[in-house]
């Protein structure tokens, strides 16, 4: 039976989201302080490890291809666990790497997408399918590239509601300043988009861009 990579408990789901990342979410995230441990969600291969170019809010990626075509991307990991390397087979339940706050995250936990033929599925709706051998064909949602995809916002946690507002580009990994004006229009066309409160370190660690 395919499971979830993690025991800890389930906190933002894929779709719609209005807290602090508003926009749409691609993945179920899972986790808390205290489960660790990341393992296969079914059998397959870890074929890679690390940062994603384009995807550096993503932190390090362990990526994994199941017998049945479809990818996993576990993000925001620590580190790989020991004696795990990329090109290993796993069978479901096998450890793969540990939790952590690598990238752009709201806390520690793993984000988990299901992926296949570019496009993403609701891990749920990944949990749900009928198992192997009778693999029902899905029509997962075409990856979009609109601003409510890619875009949060955030502010200097220290700075309070004096700091500047930077929408920070989740694919890019790049933020820029918005000005007040454009933030009062932003609010006023996307109900419910909130800031994340960012601690100065982790925001200093997102490059200024486009
Ligand atoms: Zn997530």
């Amino acid at each position: 039976m395919p499971r979830p990579p993690s025991e800890g408990p389930w906190r933002d789901r894929y779709g719609p989201r209005t807290g602090q990342f508003a926009g749409d979410h691609h993945g179920l995230d899972i986790g808390d302080e205290a489960g660790t441990l990341l393992v296969a969600p079914a059998d397959c291969t870890l074929i890679d490890y690390g940062p994603v170019p384009g995807w550096s809010a993503h932190g390090r990626v362990a990526r994994l291809l199941d017998k049945d075509g479809w990818e996993h991307w576990l993000s925001h990991t620590d580190r790989l666990v020991p004696g795990r390397a990329v090109g290993d087979t796993l069978r479901e339940g096998d450890p793969i790497a540990y939790q952590g706050v690598t990238g752009l995250t709201s806390g520690r936990h793993v984000h988990w997408e299901t992926r296949k033929d570019g496009a993403r599925l609701d891990p749920e709706a990944w949990l749900a399918r009928p198992q192997s051998g009778t693999d029902t064909p899905f029509t997962p949602e075409p990856e979009e590239d609109d601003d409510m995809d890619r875009i949060s916002y955030a502010r200097d946690k220290t700075q309070g509601s004096a700091g500047t507002v930077w929408a920070v580009d989740l694919l890019k990994g790049t933020r820029r300043a918005v000005t007040p004006g454009e933030w009062d229009t932003i609010r006023a066309t996307i109900p419910g988009v909130q800031l994340a409160e960012i601690p100065t370190a982790r925001l200093a660690t997102i490059p200024i861009g486009s």
